[in-house]
C-alpha cells in the first residue's frame, strides 16, 4: 500500500476554506489480504479480515458518492486490491461517474490479460511498488519469492497496454544505497513518475522503525541523488521525494491537512481521515453501511475533531507555520507523546523534538534488528541480512 502523505494533494488554501470544500481524492482500501508481507506496511496491524469486506454494490456505491461529493481522483489500494475478483466491476462504476481511476499494486497477482480487463473497465493509471532493484533482497523485504522478477513484466506490460505508470519505491536503510539503480529502473520500464518516499513510522513501520531507520549521511546522500536525477530527467522522468520525519526540521503537512483533501475507506467501510487514524483514541468513526458519505466527510465526528487548527495547542498555536503544515501528523504525535494534540515531534520547536532525533541516530547506528513481517493474524519473524 502506497504512502497516502504523498497522494497528489491541492492547492494549498487557508483553513477555513477546507471546510466547505470537496476533497479531491478517495483512498479506497479494497481489502486488507495481500501475497507479500512488507515490514513497513502501512495497513494497521489488527488487519481487516476478508469476511468483512464491502460487497461489490457497497463500493459501486462508495464511487457514486463521491463522485456526487466532487471527487476527482479514486485510489484503488489495500492490501493488494487485484485480490478482488470484481476489481473490474468497481472500475467500471468508477469510470461510469467520471472518477479519475489510480491502481496501487503490487503487481504480482496480475496477469497481461487481467490488466487489459482492467483497462477496458476505465482504469486510467497504474502506480506499482517495488521493494528494491537487487531481486534476491526485494524478495526478501517483500517475504515473496518470485515478485522482483514478476513486477518487472507488469511495468512492461503496463506500457505496452499504454497506460500511464508510477514506480512506487519505499526507502529504508535495507536498500538505500540502491537509489540511483530504482532511479534507472524507472527510466528503463517506462515510468513517468517514480515516488521516492522514506518510510513514515506509523503502523508496521513503527513496529519495525530500528531494523528500517537509515543514518543521516544515507539519508543526506539521497537529497542529493534526487536533485542531481530530476535536473538530468527533466521531460523523461518526474520524481517524488518524500523524506523521513526524523531527520526534517518540520514536519508534513500530513493527508495535507486533517479533513481537508483526502477520504480513506478501509475494507469494511470505515470512514478514516486517514488511513493511521484508527490509532487515536476518542474518534468515532462512521462506516459508509450506515451513514451517507457526504455527511461523514461535512460533520462526521472524526473529521471534525482535527479540521483547520481550533484544536491547537502552543507551539502550533502561535505558529506562522500552522496553516502550512498543520502541526504535522496527529497519529505520530499521540504514538510518541501520548497526546494527539501535541505538536509533532517532527517538528524542531516541539520539546519532544531533540530526544526523538536522537532516537533515529542511535538505532540507525546499530545493527538492524530482524523484520517483524506483516501477516493477519500473527506476526512472523525472519532472519535480516
Ligand atoms: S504488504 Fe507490502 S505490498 Fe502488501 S499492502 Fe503492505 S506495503 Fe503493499
Ligand atoms: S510549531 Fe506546529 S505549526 Fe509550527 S512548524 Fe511546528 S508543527 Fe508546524
Amino acid at each position: 500500500m502506497t504512502d497516502v502523505t504523498t497522494l497528489p494533494r491541492e492547492e494549498e488554501t487557508s483553513a477555513e476554506e477546507s471546510c466547505a470544500r470537496a476533497p479531491v481524492g478517495l483512498l479506497a482500501e479494497l481489502t486488507h489480504r495481500c501475497p507479500l508481507q512488507c515490514p513497513y506496511c502501512s495497513n494497521p496491524v489488527d488487519l481487516e479480515r476478508v469476511n468483512t469486506e464491502l460487497s461489490t454494490e457497497e463500493w459501486q456505491s462508495v464511487m457514486r458518492q463521491a463522485a456526487e461529493l466532487g471527487i476527482l481522483q479514486i485510489h484503488l489500494s489495500g492490501g493488494e486490491p487485484t485480490a478482488r475478483r470484481d476489481l473490474e466491476a468497481i472500475i467500471e462504476t468508477a469510470a461510469e461517474v467520471g472518477l479519475y481511476t489510480n491502481l496501487i499494486t503490487a503487481g504480482v497477482l496480475l496477469t497481461k490479460e487481467r490488466l487489459a480487463k482492467l483497462q477496458e473497465a476505465g482504469l486510467d493509471h497504474v502506480q506499482l511498488s517495488i521493494q528494491d532493484v537487487d531481486p534476491e533482497n526485494a524478495d526478501r523485504i517483500g517475504a515473496y519469492k518470485g515478485g522482483a522478477k514478476k513486477k518487472h513484466e507488469v511495468a512492461k506490460w503496463v506500457r505496452e497496454l499504454d497506460m500511464p505508470l508510477t514506480v512506487n519505491a519505499p526507502l529504508h536503510r535495507q536498500n538505500i544505497d540502491n537509489l540511483p539503480a530504482i532511479i534507472d529502473y524507472a527510466v528503463e520500464v517506462g515510468a513517468g513518475r517514480l515516488e521516492v518516499a522514506h518510510i513514515q513510522y506509523y503502523a508496521w513501520a513503527l513496529k519495525n522503525r530500528a531494523a528500517l531507520m537509515p543514518t543521516e549521511e544515507a539519508f543526506s546522500k539521497t537529497v542529493e541523488i534526487v536533485k542531481e536525477a530530476k535536473e538530468r530527467l527533466k521531460g523523461i522522468l518526474v520524481i517524488d521525494f518524500v523524506v523521513p520525519d526524523y531527520y526534517a526540521k518540520y514536519p508534513k503537512p500530513c493527508m495535507g491537512g486533517w479533513g481537508r483533501g483526502i477520504i480513506n475507506v478501509t475494507p469494511s467501510g470505515r470512514v478514516l481521515p486517514c488511513h493511521a487514524s484508527e490509532s487515536l483514541p476518542g474518534l468515532q468513526f462512521d462506516n459508509v453501511k450506515e451513514r451517507p458519505l457526504a455527511d461523514i466527510w461535512l460533520n462526521g465526528q472524526a473529521f471534525e475533531i482535527y479540521r483547520g487548527t481550533d484544536w491547537m495547542k502552543e507551539p502550533c498555536k502561535s505558529c506562522p507555520r500552522k496553516e502550512i503544515d498543520f502541526g504535522g501528523c496527529r497519529c505520530q504525535a499521540y504514538a510518541l507523546t501520548g497526546d494527539a494534540t501535541n505538536t509533532d515531534p517532527a517538528c524542531s520547536l516541539s520539546p519532544l523534538h531533540e530526544n526523538w532525533a536522537k532516537v533515529a541516530q542511535e538505532e540507525s547506528h546499530k545493527a538492524a534488528p530482524e523484520f517483524v513481517y506483516r501477516r493477519m493474524g500473527k506476526t512472523q519473524v525472519t532472519v535480516n541480512k
